[in-house]
């Protein structure tokens, strides 16, 4: 046991160190498998911003988990919740499920994703992070603009005059392997490396089984159907 132990950490101390984003989501989580395949001692970080869909936070832990994460810290953000202007922050705003159209839809969340990714950058200067690995995704992505290539180039680019790291000439990469790939391929990948998607939730509900019909849903279940898999998450209809 005392061996084990010992071979452990010497092993932490050879792996690069990576702050991982986890929402207990499929995309988050498929990262976390990428993370962990290159070899990365993931550190998990996750956000209690208030979102309707609670039940991430238990999804994220039980994934953190599975993948033996260094360390999980879930972060209670209240501010995104006070100001509200989402329609998973503000329960008097209806989730559509009308299907994505053109315009962003109200379940863009204001900031949300430079926020994390601030955060998260902190973080990995404090441990000694090499790399924050993000699952954003620029194809399948509801029309979120802080999913999109030129946001995350923009991030990568504060990171590198902001942060002691990045002046130090060893900035901190954001890592985002979903960017361009649509949902049947990240869920193809993710097979691949076995990720446990029956940790996993999508839905913007939040229920123990998901509801089918929100675009979060539809996404995800269009994703499998393409891939050639079957969900393994419990549906309420679909
Ligand atoms: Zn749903």
């Amino acid at each position: 046991m005392e061996h084990c132990r010992n071979t452990s950490r010497r092993e932490s101390l050879l792996k690069p160190k990576a702050v991982v984003i986890l929402s207990g989501g499929l995309d988050s989580t498929t990262c976390m498998g990428i993370a962990k395949t290159q070899g990365y001692e993931v550190h998990a970080l996750t956000f209690n911003y208030g979102q309707r869909h609670q039940i991430e936070l238990q999804k994220a832990k039980q994934v953190a988990e599975h993948y033996q994460a260094a360390d999980h810290r879930v972060v209670k953000l209240d501010f995104l919740k006070q100001i509200g202007g989402s329609a998973l922050t503000d329960m008097d705003l209806t989730v559509p499920t009308t299907g994505v159209g053109e315009d962003i839809p109200v379940t863009y969340v204001p900031g949300r994703n430079f926020m994390f990714l601030s955060m998260a950058a902190s973080y990995a200067e404090v441990i000694g992070a090499t790399a924050i690995f993000m699952g954003v995704n620029a194809l399948d992505y509801s029309g979120y603009p802080d999913c999109r290539p030129e946001f995350i180039h923009a991030v990568q680019e504060a990171l590198r005059v902001g942060t002691k790291a990045g002046v130090e000439g060893h900035p901190i990469a954001v890592e985002t392997p979903l960017l361009h790939w649509t949902k049947a391929e990240i869920i193809k990948k993710g097979m691949e490396l076995e990720v446990p998607y029956h940790l996993t939730t999508s839905c913007y509900l939040g229920e123990e089984e998901a509801c089918g019909e929100c675009d979060s849903c539809r996404l995800r279940l269009k994703g499998f159907a393409e891939a050639g898999y079957t969900d393994p998450v419990l549906y309420k209809k679909h």
